[in-house]
């Protein structure tokens, strides 16, 4: 069969991996990082093996269960009752349901019936394709009115997008909202998963199958090139070590595939160099004390600069109360090149306005991470400017989390397209 160079080792080189090898394919990966699983990987807060980036699991993320499954670990899937709240006018909400909206104090009776009919609808509906064209601002205010989308939407599109908060597709975020939506036990309960031992559990079973069925994974080894030879892939190079191979699986954020392949067509480069991401710092505490009851908690304040923050230790058990808060923003920002030291003041700040009682004493860990390319801008009409999946080089594809568009970021989605990648390898 095929020898298959698959670059990274997030989830979906993993995936890619994992399914190459079950192939018959002779599999190598290179991963930049000196640990597997990317976006999903895992650090210790304390004692607590914990994501970098908070990660919860959704009824309808049908390829993770498959995965689980064929690892042997699909009984580390747990599910959990778990509520939201709204921060907004100085006061915490609780939010997520209809009697929690039909509560709200900051909306007329009209925009409420607006607000949940647009949730309805969405969770329901399957079709993008009329709102491929349309703005999420665009669509949401027809549907929530002016006020309602100033009140609800406006803020937390601006702290994720900054200037490209008008540019976002309906498309995007109706997936976003259906994909939480379809995850309840009810209609008033909101049903969430987590993996036992966290993303981790998830990465180092994919990781021993990968090394048990003969695959190889080189971890801290860039890869700096990916050769060519009349319009056919050839090799890999990973610093000094040249690999040869009959198909790549590339996966690596968009952004930097012009660099890696300089064999492709000039208006191919353009099109990946076009894709616009957004950085995240994310600080992740660990506090003596809870924050709110809710998992996930939604910000609306002019002077708050987060769009929520994720009391983590109310979804998935922990010896401490575990809390994300979140900054995302481009990555030409000042306040990107901030300090750990001053993003961890900043967002024990923000804790503090959601609980006044919380004391500095409280805080036992405190981490920063951050990601250069954590969220893809996916305007209206992107799905058309995305290249295909399959180059025009033969044997060479390359994916990363804005292929799965509509659909937003997600370790489903990054297991769907990896496996799918490596089904469409043509052995020489
Ligand atoms: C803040 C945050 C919260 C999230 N929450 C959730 C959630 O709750 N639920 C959920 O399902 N998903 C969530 N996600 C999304 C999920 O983590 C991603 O969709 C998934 O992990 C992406 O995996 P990937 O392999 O496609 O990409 P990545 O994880 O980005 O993997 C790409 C890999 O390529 C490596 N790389 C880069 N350059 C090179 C190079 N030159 N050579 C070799 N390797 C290279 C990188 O180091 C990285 O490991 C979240 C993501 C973020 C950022």
């Amino acid at each position: 069969m095929s020898r298959v160079v698959v670059i990274g080792a997030g989830i979906m080189g993993l995936a890619a991996a994992h399914e190459a090898l079950r192939l018959g394919h002779d599999v190598t990966v290179f991963e930049a990082a000196p640990q597997a699983g990317g976006m999903a990987a895992h650090m210790m807060v304390g004692d607590m093996s914990t994501e970098r980036f908070y990660h919860f699991v959704c009824k309808t993320d049908f390829p993770t269960f498959d995965l689980l499954r064929d690892l042997g670990i699909i009984g580390k899937l747990r599910w959990v009752g778990t509520s939201m709240g709204y921060f907004t006018h100085g006061r915490l909400y609780r939010w997520g349901d209809p009697i929690a909206l039909l509560r709200f104090p900051h909306l007329s009776l009209i925009q409420k019936i607006r607000y949940g009919l647009l949730s309805y609808i969405s969770t329901r509906r399957n079709r993008w394709d009329a709102l491929e064209q349309q703005s999420a601002r665009a669509w949401l205010t027809r549907w929530c009115g002016k006020s309602g989308y100033d009140q609800m939407w406006s803020k937390l599109f601006e702290q994720k997008f900054f200037e490209y908060t008008d540019h976002v597709s309906a498309a995007w975020m109706w997936t976003r909202i259906r994909r939480v939506g379809r995850s309840r036990r009810s209609l008033m309960q909101e049903e969430l998963g987590y993996i036992e031992g966290g993303s981790e559990t998830l990465v180092a079973a994919m990781m021993d199958a990968i090394t048990h069925a003969g695959g190889t994974v080189h971890l801290g080894r860039p890869a700096t090139r990916i050769d060519t030879h009349e319009g056919q892939v050839t090799a890999v190079t990973a610093g000094s070590e040249t690999v040869p191979a009959d198909a790549v699986i590339c996966t690596v954020p968009t952004p930097l595939i012009p660099d890696l392949v300089p064999d492709l067509a000039e208006d191919a480069k353009d099109a990946y160099g076009k894709i616009v991401n957004i950085g995240a710092v994310c600080v992740v505490m660990a506090l003596e004390r809870s924050i709110t009851r809710h998992f996930w908690v939604n910000i609306n304040e002019a002077d708050i600069e987060v769009p929520g923050v994720i009391e983590f230790s109310n979804l998935r058990p922990a010896s401490s109360h575990i809390v994300y808060i979140p900054y995302y923003m481009p990555t030409n920002l000042p306040k990107w090149s901030w300090s750990d030291e001053a993003f961890i003041k900043d967002a024990f700040l923000v804790l503090k306005r959601i609980n006044p009682s919380l004391q500095q004493s409280d805080v036992q860990h405190a981490h920063v991470n951050r990601l250069r390319h954590a969220q893809p801008v996916c305007p209206p009409g992107f799905k058309a400017t995305l290249p295909a999946i399959q180059t025009a080089i033969g044997g060479l594809q390359i994916a990363d989390t804005c292929f799965y568009y509509p659909e937003d970021r997600g370790i489903a989605e990054s297991i769907r397209i990896g496996q799918s990648m490596a089904q469409a390898i043509v052995a020489p």
